[in-house]
């Protein structure tokens, strides 16, 4: 069933993009944000250090969002691997840039999967110190993870839980989660969350599937559940570019609209710096451009 007019009003939109690795790449985002600009989203994020690179490419993507775009933008930022000091130095050079928002995350363990992470001797050992540091050096806003499904080193949710609950209290303003597939479990998650006493918004994040195969490889690093049905909705379209996008747009909205109907109204898109699928799912829920919008108050 389709969302009513007032559930497409109040929903929501942010998204994330990550700092390009090559001149091709690079051309790929811009062309992106253009695309998607219009749509107006509450603020899109760049993504920090994954993979190995250091802060100068986030730095470079989130200048040119700030200074070329209308768009209200958050800098992640890890603290893995650094001092106190050099996070801070770190920081600093965002402030200089005019970043206002922090996604504040604790990063990955250098070595890959399967290493345990040790957190620098002189540096924040975790998302929840971060949280605290930043609110000591200014008046950001600030954003950080959650994961429904429990973040692959967790014990077990009720710790996934707790360290959130740090996070909040130190001041974290919304948490962001891991991509999902599986609403049920995810309204179960939110209910312990709120038992728990958290009370910041939890942002749903989506995931447009561009490619189930690739996505399960990613998924299986970071701890989310892929279910049989999206094998079954994905079944045979391996060579079929047009019909795979049609079920991966249907799937997002589906789920957006299932979570509309539980009672969420805001959502974080994981773009993959790529627009096609994003603006579809959006289309499709209802929603309007703004660029649109304002087209039609122009000519009103
Ligand atoms: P925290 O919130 O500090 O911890 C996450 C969970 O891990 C906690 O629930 C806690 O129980 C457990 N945990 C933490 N430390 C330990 C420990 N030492 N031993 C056992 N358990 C522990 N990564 C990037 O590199 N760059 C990004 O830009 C980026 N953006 C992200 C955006 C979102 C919305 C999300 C959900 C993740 C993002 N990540 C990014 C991935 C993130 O850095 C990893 O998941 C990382 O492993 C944990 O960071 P965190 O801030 O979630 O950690």
């Amino acid at each position: 069933m389709a969302l009513n007019t007032g559930d497409r009003r109040n929903i929501g939109i942010s998204f994330e993009f990550f700092p390009p690795k090559s001149e091709e790449m690079e051309g790929q985002l811009w062309k992106t944000v253009a695309e998607l600009q219009d749509w107006d989203p509450d603020f899109v994020s760049v993504t920090y250090g994954a993979g190995g690179t250091t802060k100068a490419p986030t730095l470079t993507a989130v200048t040119r969002f700030l200074n070329e775009t209308p768009l209200a933008t958050a800098s992640h930022l890890t603290c893995v691997g650094a001092t106190k000091e050099e996070t801070h130095q770190v920081i600093d050079h965002f402030r200089k840039a005019g970043v206002k928002h922090f996604v504040a995350l604790r990063g990955d363990a250098p070595g890959g999967a399967g290493v345990p992470y040790e957190p620098h001797p002189g540096g924040y050992a975790n998302a929840a110190e971060l949280v605290a540091g930043l609110r000591e050096i200014g008046d950001f806003e600030i954003s950080v993870s959650a994961y429904p499904e429990k973040h692959p080193e967790s014990l077990d949710v009720a710790a996934d839980i707790d360290m959130l609950k740090r996070k909040a209290d130190n001041g974290a303003d919304r948490a962001l989660t891991q991509f999902f597939f599986d609403n049920d479990n995810f309204e179960r998650y939110l209910e312990k969350v709120r038992r728990s006493g958290v009370k910041i918004p939890i942002v749903p994040g989506i995931m447009p599937i561009q490619n189930l195969t690739q996505l399960k490889r990613f998924a299986s690093a970071c701890g989310t559940v892929i279910p049989a049905f999206l094998d079954e909705r994905f079944a045979g379209l391996d060579d079929k570019v047009e019909e795979r996008a049609k079920v991966a747009v249907d799937v997002a909205v589906e789920q957006i609209e299932d979570l509309v109907r539980r009672g969420l109204n805001e959502f974080h898109l994981y773009t993959m710096n790529r627009s096609p699928l994003v603006s579809a799912v959006l289309t499709n829920l209802g929603l309007r451009r703004e660029g649109a919008k304002r087209a039609a108050g122009a000519a009103a």
